[in-house]
């Protein structure tokens, strides 16, 4: 698919690698049926710009592109109090000289304060122009569109990117991140036989299934759930990769069923650490010297392990983890990744 019509700047200079993970492999393989799993490959977007970067630099190259042709000179966007989305999105304001206001729903009351650290001191950091925190359950898009009334009636002009940045728009990072697979899968001369990828704002999961389906690849990409359950998520991949689609003219029409989302991992709720993220993070740092986070990645790990024990992959089968970054909130959760701390079950 053409994607040569959006305009698009670049946060990060050649593609992130696309890895064979041998001692993870290893490792996972002796905890399944039989002592044989599958063979367990990574796509490092944690090394995208913005650095520490992650999924929200894809679609950010597309929305701050959008941004810049409307002339804007604010942006303003939304997310929980550790959001990796609001840290990249004001780093990419930075950047390009804009300014930047976030709005922060609180999902905890309290949970936004001065001293915190992780993603909220990086917000003060990188020098956000305001701070402005709602109760969970706020309509965010009504609020962001007071905000950018202020900036209007400061003589400036703002940009609203929606939580996650996930629209038709921002789902372009991820079909280009599609495309970019395809040439490594060529060049590497792998073939993949799945993907697997965390799923909430539903943006990255619905890109990728918009960018293999209009270039023809065959890949399954399965999205674990890291706020909702199968029934809540997959209606909101379905809607946003068929969007994608459309504002591609592609002229395809997603089957249903293409849409998998899995759940049961994300409890007992979003960011709250489990048992099974604990094992994730642990192992993949112990067998690869990769860090995962607690909010997304190691939730989305820890579901692959658990597919794989129950024997949901065939042994030798390739299936292909996206790292989606997140970096900033493992600092957050140090006690519970150490185990030092009980986590639910
Ligand atoms: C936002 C985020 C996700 C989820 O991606 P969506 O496009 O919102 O579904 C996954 N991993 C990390 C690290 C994130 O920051």
């Amino acid at each position: 698919m053409d994607l040569s019509r959006f305009p698009r700047r670049r946060y990060t200079a050649n593609a992130t690698p696309l890895e064979f993970m041998p001692r993870f492999t290893q490792a996972l393989a002796a905890s399944c049926p039989a002592g044989r799993g599958p063979k367990i490959w990574i796509k490092r977007d944690d090394m995208l710009g913005l650095f520490p970067g992650g999924n929200k630099t894809r679609k950010l190259e597309f929305l701050v592109a959008d941004a810049l042709a409307e002339g804007a000179d604010t942006l303003i966007t939304c997310g929980a109090p550790q959001s990796n989305h609001c840290r990249i999105t004001l780093a990419a304001a930075a950047k390009e000289g804009l300014k930047c206001r976030l709005l922060i729903e609180e999902r905890l009351p309290g949970s936004f304060k001065e001293s915190a650290s992780g993603n909220q001191f990086m917000f003060r950091l990188l020098g956000a122009e305001s701070l402005s925190v709602v109760p969970a359950g706020s309509k965010l898009m009504e609020v962001m569109q007071n905000m950018a009334d202020d900036v209007t009636a400061l003589g400036r002009k703002s940009y609203v990117i929606p939580v996650g940045g996930s629209n038709a728009l921002g789902g372009l990072g991820y079909v280009a991140c599609a495309q970019e697979l395809q040439q490594q899968f060529f060049e590497q001369q792998v073939t993949i036989d799945r993907l697997v990828v965390g799923s909430g704002s539903a943006g990255t999961h619905a890109g990728l299934l918009a960018g293999f389906l209009g270039n023809h690849i065959p890949i399954p990409v399965i999205g674990i759930g890291v706020s909702r359950d199968p029934v809540d998520q997959e209606p909101l991949v379905y809607q946003d990769a068929q969007a994608v689609l459309d504002l591609l003219n592609a002229g395809v029409t997603i089957a249903r069923e293409a849409v998998i989302c899995i759940g049961g991992y994300w409890q007992p709720n979003y960011s709250v650490p489990n048992a099974g993220m604990v094992e994730a993070v642990q192992m993949l740092a112990r067998t690869e010297g990769v860090l995962l986070d607690p909010v997304y990645t190691g939730k989305a790990m820890s579901g692959l392990i658990n597919l794989a024990r129950q024997g949901y992959f065939k042994p030798d089968e390739n299936v292909l983890f996206v790292h989606t970054g997140g970096l900033p909130a493992l600092h957050m959760h140090e006690d519970a990744v150490l185990g030092r701390v009980e986590v639910a079950n």
